[in-house]
């Protein structure tokens, strides 16, 4: 499909980033293309009627750049998750495994009234191990996640796995 062809175009991959034997998958190239971006931005948003989504999510920290105009096109909120310490007021935090330690992501205790229905926003799906822990955030806010959207899945990190309990829509599978 077009799209794919055209997302496969604008996303460059970085050999050892961010260390020896990741190959990164590095968005900037499709985010300084308007084109592009718009048609990314028109396919996450478009799979949802705007009366269905009461928030849009972003994972810090490109997923913010992603579903800020998605919220936008849906004319919903904007609720930022972000890695720990970096919100302000009362946050809930979810903690996950990474090869080596852990990470913690945290949303706003207050950010999403009980009863919500959220959209996911993120870049790329690797473990899952992030998407995780923002589906528990949601959930511990009383949120219902109706739909979980990247731009890119990398197939065989499995996070799909973690995920199975949500809607998962992926533009690309690689
Ligand atoms: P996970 O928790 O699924 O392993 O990792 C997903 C998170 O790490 C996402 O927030 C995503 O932005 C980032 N990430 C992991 N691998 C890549 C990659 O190859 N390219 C980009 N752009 N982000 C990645």
């Amino acid at each position: 499909q077009n799209l794919t062809a055209l997302i496969e175009q604008c996303v460059r991959e970085i050999p050892d980033y961010p260390k020896p034997g990741v190959m990164f998958k590095d968005i900037t190239p499709l985010l300084a293309d308007p084109k592009a971006f718009a048609a990314v931005v028109e396919a996450v948003a478009g799979a949802y009627e705007p009366s269905a989504v009461d928030y849009v999510i972003g994972l810090e920290a490109r997923g913010f750049i992603l579903a800020a105009p998605v919220a936008l096109e849906l004319a919903a909120g904007f609720v930022p998750i972000r890695k720990a310490g970096k919100l302000p007021a009362r946050t809930f935090r979810e903690s996950y495994d990474l090869e080596y330690g852990t990470a913690t992501i945290e949303m706003h205790t207050d950010a999403i009234a009980p009863g919500s229905r959220v959209l996911i926003v993120d870049d790329v799906l690797a473990t899952g191990g992030t998407g995780r822990a923002a589906v528990e955030l949601v959930r511990r806010a009383g949120g219902t996640v109706v739909g979980f959207s990247v731009l890119m899945e990398l197939a065989f990190l499995k996070g799909r796995e973690k995920l199975s309990d949500v809607e998962l829509r992926t533009l690309t599978t690689v």
